[in-house]
């Protein structure tokens, strides 16, 4: 999601108070809702780009283009974007706007996932996985007792789970989660609601530090340059086997629901591997 801001203050710097020439759409199944029409778009003046979870919401003057780039999708951003209309074809892009100024954007998404998600609606929450959203952790409000909140209320669950679910806190994903539970020293399979209040201290510390410090990072970056930053920063995420910037342990990894997660045993559990219990439950 720091990435996903970054993107929407990008957008919002080079969008706001242009007028969108034109959308055209060269992968129709990424396209969600087929009324108010993407052509319904043209001609209006664009007057902010915000996010809501992970999604970003363009505002025009009534209506809103909201897309979630998912985890193979990306915006190019172009001040001088090709006059030729874009054709559907075998090529990642997926869809170009236009601005009145020639500059404008390709949504592409690479590979055959196709998760893509592009909406027009008169309001964001008409979109059922915007309207689910749990609290932003980056808003104000989100105070060390909303994150208590919540994790009261996601129960048992493990603490990876449920920082990565939309609909209990909204933004974090896959990536971030591994990074805030080792900022925290936290065990991903820690139940939720089994946190002293150190604990919690702590983690509410690593949710603000570790999203506000990637956003740092990215402030100034051109929307080229987000993925690389990211990717470059990230300390236990997609590390295994690399030495951990704390202790020196070999990174982790364990399978947890549909991906696998990265962790640093001396740091997070105490010095115990994690068994991936969904292959135990398979040998049962
Ligand atoms: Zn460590």
């Amino acid at each position: 999601m720091p990435e996903v801001e970054s993107l929407a203050r990008f957008l919002s710097e080079k969008c706001v108070g242009r007028v969108i020439a034109g959308v055209e759409l060269t992968a129709f199944s990424a396209l969600k809702t087929y009324a108010p029409p993407l052509s319904a778009l043209h001609g209006l003046e664009i007057e902010s780009v915000t996010r809501h979870g992970k999604f970003i919401d363009i505002a025009a003057q009534g209506l809103h283009l909201v897309f979630h780039l998912a985890r193979a999708g990306w915006l190019r951003w172009s001040d001088e974007l090709p006059t030729a209309p874009a054709r559907p074809g075998k090529g990642p892009l997926a869809l170009r706007l236009r601005l009145d100024n020639g500059a404008g954007f390709n949504l592409t998404e690479a590979g055959t996932q196709r998760k893509l998600a592009i909406h027009v609606v008169s309001d964001p929450q008409l979109i059922p996985m915007v309207a689910t959203l749990g609290p932003d952790p980056l808003e104000d409000s989100f105070d060390q007792a909303a994150l208590a909140a919540v994790l009261a209320k996601a129960g048992r669950a493990q603490l990876k789970g449920v920082l990565k679910d939309q609909r209990i806190i909204a933004g974090i994903g896959n990536a971030y989660s591994d990074e805030i539970l080792h900022a925290a020293r936290l065990s991903p399979f820690k139940p939720s609601n089994s946190l002293t209040d150190a604990e919690l201290s702590v983690l509410y510390q690593a949710v603000k530090g570790e999203l506000s410090g990637a956003i740092a990072r990215a402030e100034g970056l051109a929307a080229k340059d987000l993925k690389g930053e990211k990717k470059s920063s990230l300390r236990v995420h997609g590390r295994k086997g690399e030495p951990c910037d704390v202790c020196g342990t070999p990174i982790a990894e364990v399978s947890f629901a549909d991906s696998s997660l990265q962790y640093c045993p001396t740091c997070q559990t105490g010095g115990k591997l994690l068994a991936d219990r969904r292959l135990s439950r398979l040998l049962k």
